[in-house]
């Protein structure tokens, strides 16, 4: 399996970033190493000291497809979780300033803690779906499915004209605006509506 993540897909992220609204989907990949479940300990690694959380919607692909329509996306997924989009901001930065790909600052070990999934017809309206994570019992970032500057049906017509999507695969469909750094022995909770999702320790 893959887990494709949309990159600046929030407007009030990509400003707090400085960076430009795109124009199409941006979209980059995480290999199946980088998967954390069960609520098991992020560990912080030494090759960086500005790991930043990012709390993103994720979908799960349910059907091979490529060159998927719009208009028939959403009958390639029907789960849904929540994960943490872990980055190596510092790493990052420098890959950005020199032009150069973004996987050391993003593919890591452990860069991709993951709920477990939920169907999609659980709820009224998966495209208006508040999500939230708290460091330490505080509110530190929340964000809407409907402020998503492109749907996930749109991100899975986008990305299947480039990459076949199998059954398995997760999306990860960008961060609202609140990144900011984790530390060691930060306790995160991430939710999905008023459900508590994810509840793990960094170590
Ligand atoms: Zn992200």
């Amino acid at each position: 399996m893959k887990i494709i993540a949309i990159g600046r897909n929030y407007i009030d992220h990509a400003k707090e970033l400085n960076n430009p609204v795109p124009e199409k989907p941006i979209f980059f990949m995480k290999p199946e190493t980088s998967i954390i479940r069960n609520n098991k300990p992020f560990f912080y690694p030494d090759f960086s000291e500005n790991i930043h959380y990012e709390t993103e919607i994720v979908i799960k692909i349910n059907r091979l497809g490529k060159h998927i329509t719009e208009k028939f996306a959403n009958q390639y997924y029907n789960e849904v979780g929540i994960g943490i989009d872990f980055t190596a901001r510092d790493l990052q930065k420098d890959a950005k300033e020199k032009g150069l790909p973004w996987e050391i600052a993003k593919a890591f070990d452990g860069s991709a803690p993951i709920s477990e999934f939920v169907l999609v017809k659980k709820f009224e309206n998966i495209n208006n779906l508040n999500f939230s994570l708290k460091i330490k019992n505080e509110l530190v970032q929340q964000g809407n499915t409907r402020d998503m500057i492109f749907s996930f049906d749109k991100i899975i017509a986008y990305v299947s004209q480039f990459v076949t999507l199998k059954i398995g695969d997760l999306i990860f469909t960008g961060t609202p605006a609140g990144v900011g750094k984790v530390h060691i022995n930060d306790h995160l909770e991430a939710f999905i509506e008023d459900k508590k999702m994810m509840d793990f320790l960094i170590k």
